[in-house]
């Protein structure tokens, strides 16, 4: 890494090579630099703008006196910056603000560009698209930044955070990073540091130039052009079918549930605008028309209050006013993840088997009722079906949430990663449901919510919930707290989960006194 602070010149033309503007590429054997632009071929094999990924033999080191590209084993972290980087000189025509698409734009470039960035690929994995989006925001806090967190307001725009420093350099960087880490784990220190403030210290200490370290300009990229952002939320809104289109918007919701007193109503338009108070005034305005058809008062519900959570006409009705179109408790169609980019089946499982408690009540009462009547048959019971959290669910397992955990949790938050959720339905009733949060940690996965309906445990729901859970997390380490009189620690256990510290006082601070589970807490873990 050194290198970066030593002065290089070009073997072929003797200029200055600069760090960072116009790096050579490296000879494997003589080691000395040469630009991209003075290479014999003209440019790298793909043509891409910093693409200095190769095993390079110069012309003079080659045996067959021409250079020797040799492309090297990219991973999606190079692939997706070099995209980005090559994107922002040779494409800022169809960036938004610097920001590109992350589908539309970048998976489309690696897909045009695919023989060039893995051409020793025997084939394409099923679900890259999915990586793409995954890596996208994994790296989020230091190397990718998106639109979300700024003024675009769009979590699908990407740029590079740092879009001045080449692929090459922010790979070898990242490199030394996690090699500090490493031996950092094995010294069995704790990281006192986070990822992003550890780079950001890497790059200072690697670049002197201070130019070439700045952060992506959010202040300097011009106007929004209203126009185009209002009618890109207009032709969203048309069509409401796609998860993808619903989300932003859903996403300007208040995070928190507000108390109210029961009856009292509150204009949801005014609440979307006083909490984005960030948010400058022109595209405020320019949110306020294309909301004008969502302007109707709107009953937020008492999260202390608990209302019926199946899912009736009035509170569908209610999610119909915030959404416009949303069907029923259960989609058929398949469902975009804006985590991961892959469209999730409707259901995950569909039981017919199982007969809860609360169902052989149902049975009991409905034949006592009609035993005068001989030629009475029970009418077929409905499947209990798994599915993944959709926008419809929230208002309900919110409830539940405030009703049997603690007051103030919202779960909108899920929306975003669904793959991670499974929430069990018997026709419309929600009887259950499992959410994990992605990405707490480098490779770690955390289990924030497990429920069971009272008259629906002990029939195998919960385990199944956390069986897809652990499935969707493969090779990642999953972890969670559990009350330490809660019985769920022997499910918990059965899928190998080992207690790894207790945690005095955990949920002090949410329970109510009503509650009789303990406030302390074990930290479980599953190791992968
Ligand atoms: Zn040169
Ligand atoms: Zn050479």
């Amino acid at each position: 890494m050194e290198e970066l602070l030593l002065i290089k010149t070009c073997k072929y033309c003797e200029l200055t090579l600069k760090p960072c503007l116009d790096e050579g590429i490296e000879c494997t054997v003589c080691n000395a630099n040469i630009h991209a632009r003075c290479l014999k071929r003209g440019s790298v094999p793909g043509g891409l703008h910093g693409d200095l990924f190769f095993t390079f033999t110069c012309q003079e080191c080659s045996d067959t006196s021409t250079e020797i590209f040799i492309r090297e084993k990219l991973s999606w972290l190079q692939a997706i910056s070099l995209s980005l980087y090559h994107l922002q000189s040779k494409s800022a025509g169809l960036s938004r603000n610097g920001f590109f698409h992350w589908r539309d734009h970048i998976v489309s470039f690696i897909d045009r560009n695919w023989d060039v960035l893995f051409p020793n690929e025997v084939k394409r994995k099923k679900k890259w698209i999915g990586t793409v989006s995954g890596r996208l925001s994994h790296y989020s806090t230091y190397l990718f930044l998106s639109g979300g967190k700024t003024v675009i307001n769009k979590t699908a725009w990407w740029t590079l955070m740092y879009p001045k420093i080449t692929p090459l350099v922010l790979s070898n960087v990242y490199a030394v990073m996690n090699l500090e880490k490493q031996k950092a784990k094995l010294k069995n220190e704790k990281k006192l540091i986070a990822d992003a403030d550890h780079f950001k210290n890497l790059l200072k200490e690697y670049i002197v130039d201070e130019e070439l370290i700045q952060p992506f300009d959010l202040t300097n990229k011009g106007s929004i052009n209203l126009e185009s952002l209002a009618s890109e939320v207009e032709e969203e809104r048309k069509k409401p079918n796609k998860r993808k289109a619903i989300l932003p918007n859903y996403k300007d919701l208040p995070k928190k549930l507000i108390k109210l007193a029961p009856n009292s109503s509150v204009s949801l338009t005014e609440e979307c605008q006083a909490s984005g108070e960030e948010i400058c005034d022109q595209l405020r305005e320019s949110k306020k028309q294309v909301r004008k058809s969502v302007k109707t008062p709107l009953k937020l519900l008492d999260p202390m209050c608990h209302y019926n959570t199946s899912l009736n006409n009035i509170s569908r009705l209610k999610m119909q006013k915030i959404q416009n179109k949303l069907t029923g408790g259960v989609r058929k169609e398949m469902i975009l993840s804006p985590y991961s980019g892959i469209y999730l089946k409707p259901y995950i499982r569909r039981d017919t088997e199982v007969f809860p408690t609360w169902l052989k009540l149902m049975a009991e009462l409905q034949i006592t009722a009609n035993r005068i009547n001989p030629d009475y048959v029970l009418p077929p019971r409905a499947s209990i079906d798994y599915t993944y959290v959709q926008p419809e669910h929230i208002p309900a397992i919110n409830s539940m949430c405030n009703q049997f955990f603690w007051p103030g949790i919202d779960l909108t938050d899920s929306l975003q990663y669904p793959d991670f959720s499974c929430v069990v339905l018997y026709k419309r009733l929600i009887i259950g449901f499992a959410f994990l949060v992605p990405d707490v940690k480098h490779t770690e996965n955390y289990i924030s919510f497990v429920f069971t309906r009272p008259g629906w445990r002990n029939c195998g729901i919960a385990k199944f919930m956390v069986y897809h859970l652990i499935q969707t997390s493969l090779g990642r380490d999953i972890t969670l707290h559990v009350s330490i009189n809660n019985p769920a620690l022997f499910l918990y256990q059965q899928f190998g989960f080992k207690v790894e510290n207790v945690v005095l006082d955990f949920y002090d601070k949410y329970f109510r006194s009503d509650v009789v589970e303990s406030k302390h807490a074990f930290f479980c873990r599953l190791e992968r």
